[in-house]
C-alpha cells in the first residue's frame, strides 16, 4: 500500500515497479529551498542540491529536476519506496495525474480511482503547480 498526498492508493508495487518514480519531478527554485528545509527538519537529513537535483531550462526559467539513476528517481531505496516520501515534490503527490487534464494511463491504479479523486487532484495540480511549469513543453538538461 502507498498513499500520495491527498489520500490512500491500493498501489501494489510489485506490478508497476515504482513506475511513478520513474519520472523526474520538476521544481522551481524556491521550491528546492523548501524541499531541503522540510527534509532537513523531518529527516535531520542535509540534502546537497548538487548531489540530488540537475538542473533543467525550459521556455519559461530554470528548475531543478531530480535526478534519476538509472532510469530511476534517485530518493527510491532498494524496497522501491521513496526516501522523502513526507516532503515530495508537488508532482509526485499529485500522481497518477501528470497535467490539469490528464493522467497517467500506465499506472495500474489509475481506473480504480473514483472519478472525484481524479477531479480534485486535477484541480490541485490547476492551483499548486507552479504556473511556468505547466506552461512548459520540454526540459533542457543544462
Ligand atoms: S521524490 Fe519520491 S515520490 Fe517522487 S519520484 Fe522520487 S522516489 Fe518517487
Ligand atoms: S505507478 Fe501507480 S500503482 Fe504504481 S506506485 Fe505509482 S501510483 Fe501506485
Amino acid at each position: 500500500m502507498r498513499t500520495n498526498g491527498s489520500g490512500t492508493l491500493d498501489c501494489d508495487i510489485k506490478l508497476c515497479n515504482s513506475l511513478c518514480c520513474r519520472n523526474c519531478a520538476v521544481l522551481t527554485a524556491d521550491e528546492l529551498t523548501e524541499l531541503v528545509a522540510d527534509v532537513r527538519k523531518e529527516y535531520a537529513l542535509e540534502l546537497d542540491p548538487g548531489k540530488y537535483f540537475r538542473e533543467a531550462k525550459g521556455e519559461h526559467g530554470i528548475y531543478y529536476a531530480v535526478k534519476m539513476i538509472r532510469g530511476q528517481c534517485i530518493f527510491l531505496n532498494k524496497e522501491k519506496r521513496c526516501r522523502i516520501y513526507r516532503c515530495r515534490p508537488a508532482l509526485c503527490e499529485l500522481y497518477p495525474v501528470v497535467d490539469v487534464d490528464s493522467v497517467d494511463e500506465r499506472c495500474p491504479v489509475v481506473h480504480k480511482l473514483p472519478q472525484e479523486k481524479i477531479a480534485f487532484l486535477k484541480r490541485k495540480y490547476a492551483d499548486e503547480v507552479d504556473e511556468r511549469i505547466q506552461k512548459e513543453q520540454k526540459f533542457m538538461f543544462v
